[in-house]
């Protein structure tokens, strides 16, 4: 069979799945399978950092979220890409589309200037949207007293929405036998040391602190919104402190020193009901204890360690058990869209694999949770990522999208808080488009948590 162009199949996709916006289309595939970056599209901050540049760099806030590693970056690790790119206009009239970058110099989809000196996004060397890179913010332009940058300590994403607080850089689940299949947090640790840059394993509350308050100083307009404590599981303890109080130490702090000023959420394991209640005490507002994939089998050999430690079924109670306590609509576990196709393993057929994962949704949301995702990205130093360098079928993404929405609708629920708004042109969460693709099931009263 005659390899179908990446263009005819995008375009297959949106003519089966019109209903799905073709925003998304675009997105998946882009997070899927990365982007390339033409030298003159490279922001120029620099291997330690932004610099005076005008666009703000990738931040590598968690796992790396690319295609290589970083000496097989080269360009594109010394000078450093975009957080994110924003897509409009082209030939299939493209609204407003925020997308995290993921580098992959092998990608039909090339960010480069075009004749006329803008930045176009071109797939198979057409042109198809142009792109708006994101402004350096002013609060990365002013270091901390210890000399280190906001980005390295407070880096904010989704076009500024979000401050990402990683302050834990590795994972105590470590080896084959424990690490999740698909992450690459302690390989992503690792690189960033070997290269030199600034990458802080705990990140002390003080400095925090400090960089929030450069945050709220600069941030004038208001766009930062919510925050994100998280980091690898804990098993055994961090500075003396369990999982719920090292993370929840963090948000005591930043709810002391700025009260209710930015959405505080977590992501951890989930943990037992006392310890999660220690996390809302501490003024968390939304638990993300991630289920990562659904099907019994794949999450037994994707998450070794989260099946040894508490194992699948714990895993769900858990998770049932905290909506107690941060009442449903605010616990919100992720799953990685698309490790359940990952070879050897996963499913093989698009529908056996959306109908797993449908399953995962019906069971949580009838308990009114609303799961989110994060579009897989096979970063090569996983196992998962190393045995599937292309990732899921994009028509997988493309389905699941269609069945999120549904059994969203199914048990009349609507987003998720702390998203920020719905719908094509107006979503911003970056890591997949489960947002651009729920316009009109925005929860009302807006993006905060509900009362809990
Ligand atoms: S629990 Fe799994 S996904 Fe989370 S940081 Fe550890 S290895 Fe990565």
């Amino acid at each position: 069979m005659a390899s179908q162009t990446r263009t005819a199949l995008v375009e297959d996709l949106m003519e089966r799945f019109p209903h799905v916006p073709r925003e998304a289309v675009i997105k998946e595939d882009l997070l899927r399978g990365g982007m390339a970056f033409d030298e003159s599209a490279l922001s120029g901050g620099g291997a330690d950092g932004p610099g005076g540049g005008d666009v703000k760099p990738k931040s590598y806030f968690i796992f790396s979220f690319d295609h290589r590693t970083l000496p097989e970056l080269g360009a594109a690790a010394l000078n450093r890409p975009p957080e994110e790119i924003v897509l409009t206009g082209g030939p299939y009239g493209l609204r407003r589309t925020v997308v995290s970058v993921r580098v992959n110099p092998d990608s039909p989809y090339v960010v480069r200037g075009g004749e006329d000196g803008t930045l176009g996004l071109y797939l198979d060397g057409a042109r198809i949207s142009d792109v708006g890179l994101p402004p350096m913010p002013e609060y990365y332009r002013h270091k901390l007293s210890n000399g280190k940058s906001v980005m390295e300590v407070a880096p904010t994403i989704q076009w500024g929405y979000l401050i990402y607080l990683t302050v834990f850089r590795v994972c105590q689940y470590f080896g084959a036998k424990e690490e999740c299949q698909f992450c690459d947090i302690n390989h992503n640790w690792r690189q960033h040391k070997a290269a030199g840059r600034p990458y802080t394993g705990v990140k002390p509350v003080e400095e925090v602190l400090e960089a929030l308050e450069i945050i709220d100083r600069y941030d004038t307009a208001g766009i930062s919104r919510a925050y994100t404590l998280t980091g690898g599981s804990i098993t055994s303890q961090v500075g003396g402190r369990d999982e719920a109080d090292f993370y929840g130490h963090y948000a005591k702090a930043i709810e002391e020193r700025f009260p209710g000023r930015w959405t505080g959420k977590v992501v951890a394991q989930a943990l037992p009901r006392d310890a999660v209640q220690r996390f809302h005490d501490y003024g968390v507002k939304i638990y993300h204890p991630n289920f990562e994939v659904w099907d019994r089998r794949l999450f037994q050999l994707h998450c070794p360690g989260k099946e040894r430690y508490v194992g699948r079924d714990e895993w769900h109670r858990r998770i049932l058990d905290s909506a107690e306590v941060f009442g449903a609509r605010n616990v919100i576990p992720n799953f990685v869209a698309g490790i359940e196709m990952a070879e050897p393993f996963g499913f093989t057929k698009v529908g056996e694999a959306i109908e797993s994962t449908t399953e995962g949704l019906r069971f949580f949301m009838s308990h009114g949770v609303v799961p989110r995702f994060t579009t897989w990205c096979p970063e090569p130093t996983t196992p998962l990522g190393k045995a599937n360098p292309l990732g899921a079928p994009l028509e997988y993404h493309i389905r699941l999208l269609e069945a999120y929405r549904a059994t969203l609708e199914e048990f009349g629920l609507s987003s998720p808080p702390g998203y920020g708004p719905t719908g094509p042109g107006r979503a911003v969460f970056s890591v997949s488009s489960f947002m651009d693709s729920l316009e009109g099931l925005e929860q009302p009263g807006g993006d905060a948590p509900a009362a809990s």
